[in-house]
């Protein structure tokens, strides 16, 4: 699933989110990522990605899910 930006003039559609595993660089897609997150509505989540490895997302400035290492 893709995400649509919309800007003035138009709209962006992302393949891909910008959330891509600090561990395995895999792309964690927004079908994933929103599921939870507007479930757990908090300002980041912790998800487990295909490599097995928790990783945390949160969202940038513009909205965008971005995934970082979670220090332990
Ligand atoms: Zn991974």
């Amino acid at each position: 699933m893709s995400k649509t930006i919309h800007i003035p003039g138009g709209t962006i559609t992302l393949a891909e989110s910008k959330a891509v595993c600090p561990h395995c660089e895999t792309h964690i897609s927004f079908d994933k990522i929103e599921k939870r997150f507007w479930k757990q509505s908090k300002i980041c989540i912790r998800m487990k990605c295909v490599c097995g490895k928790q990783v945390g997302i949160t969202q940038d400035y513009r909205g965008d899910f971005v995934a970082y290492e979670l220090k332990r």
